[in-house]
């Protein structure tokens, strides 16, 4: 039973990162027999896998068709999620100061710790790692602040896979965690001015980093 769970994880994470280092292209078709052969294991926890990133927005699944990895975001959607980040995490940031307790500020850094600078694994599976965790840190800001619609609403974009699968640059993860500090130590500080304009620079900084994706 554990190792059929830890199996499916593994196929699972293996599927993910090949998304995320762009190995299988946006709109690429994904098809099962061939994982099967590369992976070595059979069509059960693959199906299994494909439905779970279908979930999250990462895979497509067309009538007849079967499998492709989903389309790359658009630069018209990729500018309107960002106003959409600029409109609501900078604020929720400032709420979440506010009500900050100890317990949760230990769960953030937690969380911002585990995206750790220094590599050990290959560069892209850091990659596809750290948009995970980006994506939760940025999901439990939003626990906190308390607004469940928000955090519904963003969570629904799947910002951070789309967003991520735009470029490998190792200086997304690098700044990305110096600007995760700042919002952090206004975290701690219980400053909600600092963290909102942190959470903004952060916001800002992150599109900038990935516009130049759009002029290749
Ligand atoms: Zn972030």
């Amino acid at each position: 039973m554990h190792r059929a769970a830890s199996l499916a994880e593994e196929v699972y994470d293996a599927i993910f990162a090949r998304l995320m280092a762009l190995k299988i292209p946006p709109g690429a078709r994904i098809t099962v027999d061939n994982l099967v052969r590369e992976l070595a294991v059979s069509q059960t926890p693959i199906r299994e896998a494909l439905g779970r990133l279908e979930g999250e927005g990462l895979v497509v699944k067309t009538h007849l068709v079967g499998y492709s990895a989903a389309p790359q975001i658009t630069r018209r959607r990729f500018e309107e999620l960002y106003e959409l980040r600029l409109l609501l995490e900078p604020e929720m940031a400032g709420r979440a100061a506010a009500r900050m307790t100890d317990a949760a500020l230990a769960e953030l850094t937690a969380a911002a710790g585990v995206m750790s600078r220094s590599g050990g694994i290959d560069e892209r599976a850091r990659y596809s790692q750290f948009a995970r965790q980006d994506a939760v840190f940025h999901d439990q800001i939003l626990g906190v602040a308390g607004n469940e619609m928000v955090r519904e609403t963003l969570a629904h974009q799947h910002t951070h896979f789309h967003i991520f699968r735009l470029m490998f640059h190792a200086r997304v993860t690098e700044e990305a965690l110096d600007e995760h500090e700042a919002i952090l130590a206004a975290f701690a500080a219980r400053d909600a001015d600092a963290a909102r304009r942190a959470m903004r620079l952060h916001i800002e900084r992150s599109r900038d980093r990935l516009l130049p994706a759009f002029e290749q």
